[in-house]
């Protein structure tokens, strides 16, 4: 009666979930402390362009960004986002991704809501997913290796699943 039924009594988590999202509060935290660390002063373009970047779960480029802030803002420019993004990263409070067309992303960096990528090299969908299995696996991959893990990505390239379907699923978008 029991066939199929895992060994123990742990539901297995469904696959593709979406995980849940960053702390926003303690990277909020996280990024006083760095300022105040390393003596950066908090200007109205600069706060705007955070607080943009916090309220967003996208993954933002740079322009995609600028455009957002602008809307706020018309005289914020191109250097300042990039500036301060670069801030956010080097801060520890953003992560930067290159998932391979040239361009950088930005999400917040978060180690409790940590998850991987699918990219959908067709319409460019980017979508987030985590799976304990190969959280699991890795680590003990590392062990294997006598490896300390302190981090890891993983992108999984391809077509989505309103891609796949439309006709020309086969037929890549010329960047
Ligand atoms: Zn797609
Ligand atoms: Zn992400």
């Amino acid at each position: 009666m029991n066939q199929g039924m895992a060994e123990n009594d742990e539901p297995i988590l469904p696959v593709g979930e979406r995980p849940k999202g960053p702390n926003l509060e303690r990277l909020r935290q996280n990024l006083d402390d760095y300022m105040v660390e390393k003596g950066l002063r908090t200007t109205e373009q600069r706060r705007i362009i955070v607080s943009t970047f916090f309220d967003t779960t996208d993954h933002l480029t740079i322009d995609e960004l600028l455009e957002r802030v602008r809307a706020i803002d018309h005289r914020i420019g191109y250097a300042t986002v990039y500036r301060t993004m670069r801030m956010l990263s080097e801060g520890g409070i953003a992560n930067e991704l290159h998932f391979g067309d040239g361009l950088t992303r930005y999400e917040l960096a978060d180690e409790s809501s940590h998850h991987d990528h699918l990219i959908c090299e067709n319409c460019g969908k980017i979508t987030e997913f985590e799976e304990p299995l190969i959280e699991e696996l890795q680590e003990r991959i590392a062990r294997q290796y006598g490896f300390h893990l302190l981090h890891h990505k993983h992108e999984l390239y391809g077509l989505c699943a309103e891609c796949v379907k439309s006709p020309d699923s086969k037929r890549r978008m010329q960047r």
